[in-house]
């Protein structure tokens, strides 16, 4: 999979930056990230191949999730910061699955 270093999220360019050792805020490994504030997806350099489509995917819903409001909106659902995340993580990690196998053409994870 050949990689876009930069692409643009609803008018926002994002950079996509390839780095080792990459960390979550908490100190866990992460094979992605995205920072919202300075525009720029990481992923982890060291990434199986076939995790990367899944990642990248991943990691520009975290943008489009930010650059669409849905932040605000749930800062306005949900007030407790963890909370929020949380939700945020396991609706992508919900959505983006079933998704990348129908646009496959299998039958979903
Ligand atoms: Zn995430």
């Amino acid at each position: 999979m050949k990689l876009p270093t930069k692409v643009k999220v609803l008018g926002t360019d994002y950079t996509i930056v390839r780095r080792r050792n990459l960390k979550a805020e908490d100190g866990s490994v992460a094979f992605g990230l995205c920072d919202t504030h300075t525009c720029t997806i990481y992923l982890d350099a060291a990434m199986p191949p076939d995790r990367l489509r899944g990642v990248l995917t991943h990691e520009l819903a975290h943008a489009v999730w930010y650059e669409c409001g849905l932040n605000n909106l749930m800062k306005v659902a949900i007030p407790d910061d963890s909370q929020r995340d949380f939700v945020e993580e396991e609706v992508l990690d919900r959505l983006i699955p079933p998704l990348l196998a129908i646009l496959d053409g299998k039958k979903g994870p």
